[in-house]
């Protein structure tokens, strides 16, 4: 089925005419279906990337050609990712490896003391940093809406008004796919003194995110989850405590001046700014790569990538609630504004074999788990007990067991429309027809049984 409305075409992706075998034995086309994990690179950065790879060079303190002109494209993609995300006047951007790390990095830089703010729906990456660190946090209940997480964010900061405070948030659920009230959030935040880092992992892949506009004082993010996967992820937003606090990591790069005194100590002048948490050589091609995918989704205009993705969308839930076996997991409603990413459970099937099925038999990526959101998945499947602890793994499962983890369903800039309705037409299937195959437990993944 084509669709009636002027769509811009997906953008071109890396995989896209990939053949991936079946059980039977025949290949299929790839539906990758699991951008939320990781999406695959944009042609164009590929591209890119390719292009300036002869031109590698060792950065900073190079005195050859290539290394200057490494070191330009590597600062360059600092300012490209700051436009990107319409940072102020003042902020900076520091390269990282990836969301984890960039909020890892956050939790070691607060003032001592600070305390986090986190709903606990939260993914483990914007979840797990802050007690790590030594500090205080209040993990606040999963909301049913987003004016109740906005009240509880305003009843919990009324009880500690004092001291360094941090909202952390994330901008779209990778669980659910609802978006967040960011920017009324950041409002109480303020109002109360508190500052904001927002996890964009998900959200910067498909709406524009402007920290100017949504005021949050950081925001991370992921490239390989942006159409990047070269390694590199970011945190940018306010320099203060960035720069008031101990470098990330020690070593070369983060320090200016490295003396040795006369006790027989060394006494070290650390730089400001985003070399201060960037100590050792830093992945350049990764951090390029970050930028040519900022240059690419703002060419192709978030405007038409979120009406095309709203119309996948909307086709998505449309075809999915003609299916009564099938439960789409919400915290905010069947309503609530979403990206591209949905979880769901199926009556009478096993999530693991679900999502077996649908890879064995049809091709398709999907993710089954928990997503490395424990609490919140456990809070959507009505409170049943712990499923696996390993960050996605599924527990070990045999057709018809009743669901303690989900399936996810995500796409992105890349996904046509065909592989869309062939998850829809894949799910409709299974459900009325079971499976062909049968499947069991290898190494505690479900796999389709050969042997048959
Ligand atoms: N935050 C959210 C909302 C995520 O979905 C993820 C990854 O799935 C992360 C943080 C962690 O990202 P990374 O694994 O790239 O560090």
């Amino acid at each position: 089925m084509s669709t009636s409305v002027d769509l811009c075409a997906p953008l071109a992706v890396l995989g896209a005419d990939v053949q991936v075998p079946l059980v039977s034995g025949e290949k299929v086309g790839y539906a990758a279906l699991d951008y939320a994990a990781s999406a695959p690179a944009l042609q164009r950065v590929w591209d890119e990337v390719a292009a300036y790879a002869p031109y590698y060079g060792s950065v900073h303190r190079g005195a050859g050609y290539l290394s200057q002109l490494s070191t330009d494209l590597f600062e360059q993609s600092r300012r490209t990712v700051a436009d990107f995300l319409e940072l102020r006047e003042g902020d900076q951007v520091v390269f990282t490896r990836a969301t984890t790390d960039s909020l890892n990095l956050l939790a070691g830089a607060l003032p001592a003391g600070t305390r986090v703010f986190a709903f606990e729906t939260e993914h483990h990456a914007s979840l797990l940093p802050w007690a790590q660190a030594g500090l205080p946090v209040s993990y606040l209940r999963a909301p049913r809406s987003p004016e109740q997480a906005v009240a509880a964010l305003a009843e919990a900061l009324a009880q500690f008004p004092e001291g360094p405070r941090l909202l952390c948030v994330t901008g779209a659920s990778n669980v659910t796919g609802e978006l967040w009230p960011v920017a009324e959030l950041t409002r109480v935040a303020h109002r109360y003194g508190a500052r904001v880092v927002l996890d964009a992992a998900q959200l910067a892949p498909h709406h524009r995110v402007s920290v100017r506009e949504l005021d949050v004082d950081w925001v991370a993010f992921s490239g390989h989850k942006l159409y990047a996967p070269f390694g590199a992820g970011v945190l940018a937003g306010r320099s203060d405590w960035l720069d008031a606090a101990a470098p990330y990591l020690a070593g070369g790069g983060a320090s200016r001046t490295v003396a040795r005194e006369a006790d027989g100590s060394v006494a070290v002048e650390w730089h400001q700014g985003p070399a201060r948490h960037e100590a050792g050589s830093p992945n350049v091609i990764g951090a390029y790569a970050v930028a040519a995918a900022c240059r690419a989704l703002t060419e192709a205009g978030f405007e038409a990538l979120e009406a095309r993705e709203r119309y996948l969308i909307d086709r998505l839930t449309a075809g999915l609630a003609e299916i009564p076996q099938v439960k789409v997991l919400s915290l905010f409603g069947a309503e609530a504004a979403r990206v591209g990413v949905l979880s769901f459970v199926v009556e009478g099937w096993n999530s693991s074999h679900f999502s077996a099925a649908l890879s064995a038999e049809y091709g398709i990526g999907v993710r089954d788990g928990l997503f490395c959101a424990h609490p919140l998945v456990r809070t959507l499947l009505g409170g049943e007990e712990a499923g696996p602890s390993e960050c996605g793994a599924p527990e070990p499962s045999l057709p018809g067991e009743r669901s303690l983890n989900a399936i996810r369903v995500s796409f992105g800039a890349g996904t046509p429309e065909e592989h869309i309705d062939r998850f829809l037409g894949a799910v409709r299937e299974l459900v009325s027809d079971g499976a062909r195959w049968n499947y069991r437990n290898e190494g505690g993944r479900c796999v389709a049984d050969t042997r048959r």
